[in-house]
C-alpha cells in the first residue's frame, strides 16, 4: 500500500472518529464517550501528520505538545463549571490565532523561495482567509472573554456610526486582501498582509463592542464556529485534508448551535450582533407590562416547606439566579427531601436559561441530579396544569407569561415554560429585579405566585433546614 493511501485511510478513520463524537455529544449520557472518540481521532490526526511531514528536529513540537497538554490538564483540572463560557472563549480565540500563525507562516515560507504552491492564486486567497477569519476569531473572542470574566464592563458599546465604521473596515480589509492575491511585487504584497492582519484584529474587537454581555454566548458560539472556518482555511493552506474535515465540522456545528440558540430567544442572528440589545434599560413599559395587575405577595421558608410538604408532583425551573448562587447542590439536597416526603420532582430546563447553553444541564450535572429528572420545556409544558407546586429559582424572562401574549413585548415569540399553570408557584430572587431582557414580569403578580425573597441559595437552605427538622422529629 502506498504511503498516500495510508495517510489518508488514517484520516478517513480520524473524521469517522470526530463525527461519532460529535454525535455522541449530543446526549448527556454520552457525552464523556463522545469526547474521549473525538481524543483518540484528533492523536491519529496528529501522529499520522506528524509522520507525513517528514520533521527532520521535533524538539520544538515535543516542547509545544508538553506545554500544551500541562495548560490543558490544569484547566481540565481547575477551571469551574461556572466558567466554562470564558473557558470556551479562550479556547476559540487560541484556535483563532493558531490558523492566523499558520497563515502567515505559510505566507513567509513561500516568500522564501523554498516552495513555489501549484496555484498561487488559490493558495494566497487561502492564506487571507485563514488569516482574516483566524484574527477576527482571536481578537472577538479575547473582547468576549474579558466581558465574561467580567474584566471589561459587559454593557453593549454603542457609538454613532458604528456599522458604518465596521463596513469600511471590512471593505479595506477585503482590498488589501485583493492587492495580496493579485499583487506581483513582492513588497505590495508584504505590506497586504501587515495590513489585512492589524485590520482582522480590529475588527473582531469592533464587531463584538455593540453586542452585551448577555448575548456573549451566542457571540462564542458562532466564534466557535469562525474559529473552525479558519482551521478549515488553514487546512487549505496546507493542503491537510483532515485539518479541513475537523475544521468544517467545528463551523457547521457552531452555526447550528447559534441558530438554535436564536431560535429558542426568537430573535435573529442579525439582531443579536447589531441591536445593541442590553445597552440601554428596556424601553417604557407597553402592552401587558404597562397594564401588569396583583401584587407581590412573599412566602417564608417555613410556609413554602408546608406548601411542598402537602406536595405531589412538583416542577423545579432553574434560571440564571442559580448560577449566581451557586445554588446547584442544595437545590438537589431539597429535591430529594421531597421525593422521600414521597412527590414526584422533575427539573424544567429551558433551553436558553442562564447565560450559556446547556447552563443548567451543566450545573445540576455537577451537584449529581440524575439526568432522567431533568425534562425538556416541550415535554413538560403539556403537565404543567398537573403540577402541586412549580419552584422557580432565579428564573425569569424563561417564565415570563408575556413571551407568550403580549404582542408589544420585546420577548413575544420565545418560547416559555409555562411555570404560571401550576397549581402554586413559588419564586425564589432576591429582590424585584428584573431579568435578562429588563422586563418586568406578570408571573409574580399571578393569585397563585408567592416569593420567597433572598438569596437562593439561603432561602433553600431554610427550607431544607425544615425538611430536616421534620425528618428529626
Ligand atoms: P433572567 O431572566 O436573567 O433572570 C434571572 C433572575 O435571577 C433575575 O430576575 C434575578 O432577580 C434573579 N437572581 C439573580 N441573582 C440571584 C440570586 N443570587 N438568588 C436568587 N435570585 C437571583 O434568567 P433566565 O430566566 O434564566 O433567562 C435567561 C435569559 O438570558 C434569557 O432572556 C435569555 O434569552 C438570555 N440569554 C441566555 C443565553 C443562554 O445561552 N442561556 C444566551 C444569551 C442570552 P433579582 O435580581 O431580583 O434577584
Amino acid at each position: 500500500m502506498s504511503r498516500e493511501i495510508i495517510i489518508n485511510s488514517s484520516y478517513i478513520v480520524a473524521s469517522i472518529l470526530f463525527i461519532l463524537g460529535l454525535k455522541m455529544l449530543g446526549r448527556q449520557a454520552t457525552a464523556r464517550k463522545g469526547n474521549l472518540i473525538s481524543g483518540v481521532g484528533m492523536l491519529i490526526a496528529i501522529v499520522v501528520t506528524l509522520l507525513d511531514r517528514h520533521v527532520i528536529d521535533y524538539t520544538w513540537i515535543i516542547t509545544g505538545i508538553v506545554i500544551g497538554s500541562v495548560i490543558g490538564l490544569a484547566c481540565a483540572r481547575f477551571v469551574k463549571m461556572t466558567t466554562m463560557p470564558e473557558m470556551v472563549a479562550l479556547l476559540n480565540g487560541f484556535g483563532g490565532l493558531a490558523s492566523l500563525i499558520v497563515g502567515t507562516a505559510e505566507y513567509f515560507r513561500i516568500r522564501g523561495g523554498t516552495i513555489v504552491p501549484d496555484h498561487p492564486e488559490f493558495t494566497a486567497s487561502v492564506i487571507f482567509f485563514a488569516v482574516l477569519i483566524g484574527g477576527i476569531t482571536f481578537s472577538g473572542s479575547i473582547y468576549a472573554f474579558c466581558k465574561l470574566a467580567e474584566w471589561l464592563s459587559g454593557r453593549a458599546v454603542l457609538f454613532r456610526g458604528q456599522h458604518i465604521v465596521n463596513g469600511m473596515l471590512l471593505v479595506l480589509t477585503v482590498v488589501a486582501g485583493v492587492v495580496f492575491v493579485v499583487a506581483g511585487d513582492p513588497f505590495l504584497q508584504l505590506a497586504a498582509v501587515g495590513v489585512f492582519v492589524a485590520l482582522a484584529l480590529v475588527l473582531g474587537w469592533t464587531l463584538v463592542m455593540p453586542i452585551g454581555g448577555g448575548d456573549m454566548p451566542v457571540v462564542i458560539s458562532m466564534l466557535n464556529s469562525l474559529s473552525g472556518l479558519a482551521a478549515c482555511a488553514a487546512g487549505f493552506v496546507i493542503s491537510n485534508n483532515v485539518l479541513v474535515v475537523a475544521g468544517c465540522l467545528v463551523g457547521t456545528s457552531g452555526v447550528i448551535l447559534t441558530a438554535i440558540m436564536c431560535r429558542a430567544m426568537n430573535r435573529s442572528l442579525a439582531n443579536v450582533l447589531f441591536s445593541g440589545f442590553g445597552a440601554v434599560p428596556a424601553a417604557t413599559a407597553s402592552g401587558e407590562a404597562a397594564t401588569m395587575q396583583g401584587e407581590l405577595k412573599p412566602i417564608s421558608a417555613e410556609d413554602s416547606f408546608a406548601v411542598l410538604e402537602a406536595a405531589r408532583q412538583v416542577v423545579i425551573i432553574p434560571g440564571y439566579g442559580m448560577a449566581v448562587s451557586q445554588a446547584q447542590h442544595v437545590v438537589r439536597e431539597m429535591a430529594e427531601m421531597i421525593e422521600r416526603n414521597g412527590a414526584e420532582v422533575r427539573f424544567a430546563i429551558h433551553p436558553v436559561a442562564g447565560r450559556m447553553p446547556g447552563h443548567m444541564n451543566v450545573l445540576l450535572a455537577e451537584a449529581n441530579v440524575p439526568y432522567e429528572q431533568l425534562v425538556e420545556m416541550d415535554s413538560i409544558n403539556p403537565l404543567m396544569p398537573t403540577m402541586d407546586v412549580a419552584i422557580v429559582i432565579g428564573a425569569n424572562d424563561v417564565v415570563n407569561p408575556a413571551a407568550s401574549r403580549d404582542k408589544a413585548s420585546p420577548i413575544y415569540g420565545m418560547p416559555i415554560i409555562n411555570a404560571h399553570e401550576a397549581r402554586t408557584v413559588i419564586c425564589l430572587k432576591r429582590g424585584k429585579g428584573t431579568g435578562f431582557s429588563g422586563l418586568e414580569n406578570q408571573l409574580f403578580l399571578m393569585p397563585n405566585t408567592r416569593m420567597l425573597y433572598g438569596d437562593a441559595k439561603s432561602s433553600l437552605q431554610g427550607v431544607v433546614a425544615e425538611f430536616k427538622s421534620l425528618a428529626s422529629t
